[in-house]
């Protein structure tokens, strides 16, 4: 028998909604609160308010402010990350303005390590020409979004929406039939404890969503990282860029549960030898053997990739047990406790790793200020293409873009405030009446390890023209079936995100299809080389859906 059932929540309005709460959420809204002491803004977020990968980042955040290091070197270093198809202005813009975002991080509250003579403290990472890296021990992401939170949680002009996910976009049907860019008027909220989809209005919509990582099988990103943003941008109408330029990590640890530890490359800096179970072979020689295990994030993690591919295993080990264990569990608290406590010692044992996705340069293609091409929406943080990291993200660079587009952003949408809706009124409440079961819960697991399983090995280090057609072929009629799923089942957040996450792979592979050359974070086997000419890939989708869907 077929049951309907009625997901319709309420109304509610808003000069601003925010969508997540990273790093680039929480200071966009902390801006526009300051500036703005009558607004009302929303903070929806789908976990709790610290659930974010902004939380997890180890390394720190780059700006430059040593005397030995100068404006210039970081762009040039974030250029030649990029592969040649960063934006220049943007580039230019961002890094300048860095030390100005320090400033304003440490106004909020943050604290950074300091050296003991109580200045700043600076480290170095991989493709920086200088030590310019701000950082709190192995945990900078945690003392900037402890500190980001508690600011927010104090504003009374900023709502917060735990546990509440974005569903969709809202786009007015009057501008749509005038034939311009639609204009976004708000977003449908799924509330998970009341299993409601309310109805929120806003001048202005942030989407601050953040990566991907989940699309993959191994990712160093939390569960929240599902692209949603980006799905929800494209389904609008709105541009996506560069969707084929994901970073990997190269030492993620290999675990069934605890699934997201990642291993700083600083191990491998600090000496950690990488071997082949079974023959405990130091298999770096074979491809890199001057630089070993201390060669570039993509040729190590390929590397692996290769390896896993033709061993029995499905890891590789990483070494540390020539190293001190009290220097370990100084030099890295976190991760010593961490491994601990997954019975791990650091010093003493061989540590399982995998490659795995860490992060999407591309994403809703955005200008200087965050603005998309859609009125009044904006995206910033790694949900966005601002054109900053190009084909490869430099290291510690996305922090440092979260905040510079969060404040850009603020600035630019303030505009919207004067701006009052139009005919919102006539939108509809969220229509359950197509729903008539409710999920099976089997099958959707189902298609999230399909899905993953098979981006992993077609879609993902190491691509070819005939594995990326299988692929899309797969993943279109995975697509298929999700999609009504979609339609007939209770909306929950997993089924948002894997209609949201099969979108995004599609995104994936039809861009890596096109890019017929390894560049930044796309490997080729069949065109491995770097071709001359130097282009952004740019999207959009194809049925041009300007209606609530
Ligand atoms: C393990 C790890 C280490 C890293 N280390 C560094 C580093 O040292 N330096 C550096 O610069 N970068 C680092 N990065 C990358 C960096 O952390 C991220 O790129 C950055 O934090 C992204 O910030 P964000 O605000 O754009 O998104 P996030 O911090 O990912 O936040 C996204 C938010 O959106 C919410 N959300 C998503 N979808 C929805 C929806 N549908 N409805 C409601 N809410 C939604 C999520 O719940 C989350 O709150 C690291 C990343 C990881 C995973």
């Amino acid at each position: 028998m077929t049951q309907i059932i009625s997901q319709q929540g309420h109304r509610f309005h808003y000069d601003a909604i925010i969508i997540g709460s990273g790093i680039a959420g929480l200071c966009y809204g902390l801006r526009l609160a300051h500036k703005h002491p009558n607004c009302k803004i929303a903070l929806v977020t789908k976990g709790q308010l610290d659930d974010s990968s902004s939380r997890y980042a180890q390394g720190g955040i780059a700006a430059v402010a040593g005397k030995n290091d100068s404006i210039q070197d970081h762009i040039n270093d974030t250029l030649n990350a990029g592969a040649g198809i960063c934006v220049q202005e943007v580039v230019e813009d961002i890094i300048q303005q860095g030390p100005k975002c320090i400033e304003y991080l440490i106004d909020q509250g943050v604290i950074f390590s300091q050296t003991e003579s109580g200045e700043l403290a600076l480290t170095k990472e991989g493709g920086h020409s200088a030590r310019r890296i701000f950082y709190n021990t192995d945990q900078t992401g945690q003392a900037i979004i402890h500190s980001l939170v508690k600011k927010v949680k104090l504003q009374s002009q900023i709502d917060c929406f735990a546990q509440h996910t974005a569903v969709n976009l809202i786009l007015t049907e009057q501008l749509q039939q005038s034939g311009k860019f639609p204009e976004v008027v708000g977003a449908y909220i799924l509330d998970e404890k009341l299993s409601l989809v309310h109805t929120f209005f806003a001048k202005t919509v942030i989407l601050a969503t953040g990566g991907a990582g989940k699309v993959y099988r191994y990712s160093s990103n939390p569960e929240v990282a599902t692209g949603d943003g980006i799905a929800m941008a494209y389904r609008a109408g709105a541009r996506v860029g560069n969707m084929e330029f994901y970073q990997f990590h190269p030492t993620l640890l290999y675990h069934r549960k605890f699934n997201n530890l990642l291993l700083t490359e600083a191990l491998r800096g600090e000496g950690a030898y990488l071997r082949l179970p079974g023959s405990g072979f130091r298999f770096m020689k074979n491809y890199s053997p001057e630089k070993m295990e201390l060669a570039t994030r993509d040729i190590v993690a390929r590397a692996i990739f290769s390896e896993i591919e033709k061993s029995e295993y499905s890891y590789v080990h990483l070494d540390l047990r020539h190293k001190d264990n009290s220097f370990l569990s100084k030099r890295f608290p976190y991760l010593y406790k961490s491994l601990l406590s997954q019975g791990i010692d650091m010093g003493e044992d061989l540590i399982p790793v995998v490659p795995a996705a860490h992060y999407l340069c591309g994403g809703i293609l955005t200008n200087q200020c965050g603005q998309t091409d859609l009125t009044r929406l904006y995206a910033i943080g790694e949900t966005a293409c601002s054109g900053f990291h190009g084909a490869n993200r430099l290291a510690s660079n996305s922090l440092l873009e979260g905040v510079f587009m969060a404040l850009k952003a603020a600035e630019d949408s303030e505009k919207w405030l004067s701006h009052s809706l139009k005919n919102h009124q006539e939108i509809g409440d969220w229509d359950s009446k197509g729903v008539t079961d409710r999920r099976r819960a089997s099958q959707i697991n189902a298609h999230w390890r399909g899905l993953r399983g098979e981006m992993t090995s077609y879609g993902g280090i190491i691509r070819t023209e005939a594995g990326l057609k299988d692929l899309l072929k797969l993943i279109n009629t995975r697509s298929e079936m999700i999609e009504e799923y979609y339609w007939k089942h209770t909306i929950t957040r997993d089924l948002i995100e894997l209609r949201n996450i099969v979108s995004v792979a599609q995104m994936i592979v039809t861009a890596a299809l096109s890019r017929q050359e390894s560049r930044g974070g796309h490997f080729r086997d069949d065109f491995p080389n770097q071709n001359e000419i130097s282009r952004p890939s740019i999207m959009k989708n194809p049925q041009k859906v300007h209606t609530v869907s």
